[in-house]
Formats: C-alpha cells, structure tokens, sequence
C-alpha cells in the first residue's frame, strides 16, 4: 500500500497517481471504470456547468501532532456536481490525515477553503484516537476514515494517520470481546 499504483488518464494520457490526490475514477457508459487526472476531470466539470475555471496552486502546509511530530500537507482543487472542495493529503504518506472543506459555491476561494482544510487538520492532529498501547479507547468515539488495501483485497481502517488492516482491526475489538459498540459512518466533508 506504500506505492501508490499509476494509471494513465484517459483523457490527456498523462500518467498520474490512482490515488484520491491525482485522479478520479469515472464511470463511463459502459459501466467500466476509467482513471481521469484532476485538471481533465475538473475541466470537464467546468465545461459541464460552463463556468471558466482556472486551477489555484496551492502552497504546502506542515502542521504538527500534538507529540510534536511535523506533518507536511499538499492541497488540490476538486471540482463535482456538489460544488468545490479542496482536499489536503498527507505528504511522504500512502494514506495519512487527509482533510476536505467543501462549498456548494463554485465562485469560492480556493485558499479560505484550503485554510477550512488546514483547521480540521490541524484538530485531527490535535486528537489522540488511540490508547498509547493502539487500543481502542473505552468509553470514548473512535474517529476514523475508510480505505482500501489493495495488498490484501480487503478494507482498511485510517486512524489517527495510520493505516490499520483490516485483520488488526478485528484484533482490536477482539480486546472488548462481550462489549457493545456505536458504529456511525458521515460524509467526508463533515467533521465530528
Ligand atoms: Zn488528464
């Protein structure tokens, strides 16, 4: 899951990351899924609603965890029927923190909601979702994000910006074995 796999986008052919950070994944007509750089498929937002749309440059940003540890975050533009988001990506990691701040209006600035993104990361940074041993914690939400781990077919569980497979997951609910839990799952742009 370390490398991150690269797909050619179908549209300029350049090749990029599969990831979340340098490509969607569109379904075509044919119901088969193909890889769409970000530029291609924000442009082609664009020409959709015919708006003009120039893509920001967006500067890196290091925040620190609250043991003192420096993270440095890259930012994109993402432009989607729901309006514009800019999603901030941990750097140096497959997965990490990872952060989006959304506005229904396509006419926002793309640096207020990087700064939105920079402040849930920064809060994100500032939690610890783990016990020191990497327990979950009694008596206290767990916040997470769901990936996939392609190494081993199976989903995997982002806590506090560190991947946890899913066979270690089922490890750590084994610990509260007789125990009962909450379970709620809300959309990436919202934060709790
Ligand atoms: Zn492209």
């Amino acid at each position: 899951m370390a490398d991150e796999s690269m797909d050619e986008c179908v549209v300029c052919g350049k090749r990029v990351s599969t990831s979340w950070r340098g490509s969607v994944h569109r379904a075509d007509d044919d119901g088969k899924y193909r890889c769409v750089c970000l530029a291609c498929a924000n442009a082609e937002v664009a020409a959709k609603l015919e708006i003009s749309y120039t893509p920001p440059t967006l500067a890196d940003v290091t925040l620190h965890d609250r043991d003192g540890v420096a993270h440095t975050f890259m930012f994109v533009e993402r432009l989607s029927p729901g309006g514009k988001s800019v999603v901030g990506f941990e750097r140096g990691e497959a997965e990490g923190y990872q952060a989006q701040a959304l506005s229904e209006d396509y006419e926002a600035n793309a640096v207020s909601l990087q700064h939105a993104a920079v402040r849930k990361l920064a809060r994100s940074l500032s939690r610890r979702e783990l016990e020191h041993d990497g327990q979950l914690p009694l008596d206290a939400p767990v916040r997470g994000r769901i990936s996939w781990d392609r190494d081993n077919a199976a989903p995997a569980i982002i806590i506090g910006g560190r991947l946890i497979t899913w066979e270690r997951f089922g490890e750590m609910f084994a610990t509260y074995e007789g125990f009962h839990f909450i379970l709620e799952m809300y959309d990436h742009s919202d934060e709790r």
